[in-house]
């Protein structure tokens, strides 16, 4: 899925803090939204999909860090937990697209995310048949509401920021093969 879905799952994450602890709603989404942008880092350091994306390990942090910060939330422990869970769950859900191939309309890879554990890749489930794909929209689009809504500041300038992305990406998506070689 394209970053615009991640950042926005990154932000819905977050959306429970205001409900248990408003004061740290905000920092707790920007961190779910670096979180959300972070494995996807590997496009340019080492093999995207396999590097920064961990569907197993990041949980391995995410969820004690997670209790600790349920414990004694902190601006510290509450940004850890955000940006690890949001991180994890990116990986996760790489799974339910396309593999990282340039044309995966085209030209489909049998490689989603990289299972460490098992040392193998998922197979992508194709779900969101293609980052940039009208679905992906749509469904950054529904992640996006609470960023629009229930937030304000920076996090909806970020969420509308990620939309405005997500729209442009999605219109040229089929052309970047031919431009950027991924
Ligand atoms: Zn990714």
């Amino acid at each position: 899925m394209m970053s615009p879905t991640h950042t926005a799952m990154g932000v819905v994450l977050a959306v429970p803090l205001l409900a248990v602890a408003p004061e740290f709603a905000v920092v707790g989404a920007l961190a779910g939204i670096a979180g959300g942008i972070f494995p996807d880092l590997d496009l340019f350091v080492g093999e995207h999909r396999r590097t920064l994306h961990f569907p197993v390990y990041y949980w391995l942090f995410a969820l004690p860090v997670s209790v600790v910060a349920a414990v004694q939330p902190t601006t510290l422990t509450v940004a850890l937990a955000l940006f690890a869970l949001s991180a994890a769950v990116h990986s996760v859900v790489d799974w339910f697209g396309a593999g990282p191939e340039p044309r995966p309309w085209a030209d489909p890879s049998n490689q989603a995310v990289y299972l460490h554990p098992s040392g193998r890749w998922l197979a992508p489930k194709r779900w969101i048949r293609y980052d940039g794909a009208p679905e992906d929209l749509l469904l950054a689009g529904v992640l996006s509401v609470p960023g629009l809504l229930v937030f304000d500041g920076t996090v909806r300038t970020l969420t509308v920021v990620g939309l405005v992305v997500g729209v442009v990406y999605t219109v040229v998506r089929k052309r970047v093969p031919d431009y950027v070689d991924i």
